[in-house]
């Protein structure tokens, strides 16, 4: 019988005191898939944030605990079902985190990692919930501390975090730079006008 080789599993972490974390099983080379992240398709499929306001709290928690948010909505779990998350779910954040994502939106080793090294990522390469806000506590000497939804922005402009963004979070630079570059030409055309 053929079993997919065995990568990560859940161990109490060591970044987020009290909470769970992912654990590299073997040890991991750097650009290795880690496992599957989210399709970009997925982010046409965001449950608005109106209906988050219909949520239980427990169910609010939930999302905001573990779900990726835009703009727009949020991306639910498989069948709307948080009893049955899969261990890809619990990645912690950290500003200096070993992982991030290919152009397919898959999680990916940015550095070698060892056995047995807890598996994190910047929640900043994939989250774009403006209300979005966490603490961070990670022992990085870059560590941010208060980690937005808006992250995003400024980490685009750091070579580093750019290579390693999720394609969803690219294409939202893309309109911005398109909407900037538009606005620099209406400026210009402005200039232009009243020379
Ligand atoms: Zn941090």
């Amino acid at each position: 019988m053929k079993f997919t080789k065995l990568i990560i599993e859940l161990k109490p972490s060591r970044i987020d005191n009290g909470g769970v974390g992912v654990f590299a099983v073997v040890a991991i080379k750097k650009r290795e898939k880690v496992t599957d992240g989210i399709p970009i398709e997925d982010f046409s499929g965001v449950v608005p944030w109106g209906e988050f306001e219909y949520l239980n709290k427990e169910l609010q928690k939930k999302v905001m605990d573990f779900c990726v948010g835009t703009s727009e909505g949020f991306i639910p779990p498989d069948d709307n079902d948080f009893n049955k998350l899969s261990i890809e779910w619990y990645f912690n954040h950290s500003c200096n985190g070993n992982l991030g994502f290919d152009k397919n939106g898959d999680f990916i080793a940015i550095r070698d990692i060892k056995k047995g090294e807890e598996l994190t990522y910047d929640y900043g390469l994939i989250e774009s919930n403006p209300n979005f806000k966490m603490e961070c506590k990670c022992p990085d000497i870059n560590c941010r501390h208060i980690i937005t939804g808006n992250d995003w922005k400024f980490l685009s402009k750091d070579k580093s975090k750019m290579k390693y963004m999720h394609p969803f979070i690219i294409s939202l630079i893309r309109q911005d730079q398109a909407m900037k570059g538009m606005t620099k030409s209406i400026d210009e055309a402005d200039r232009g006008l009243r020379m």
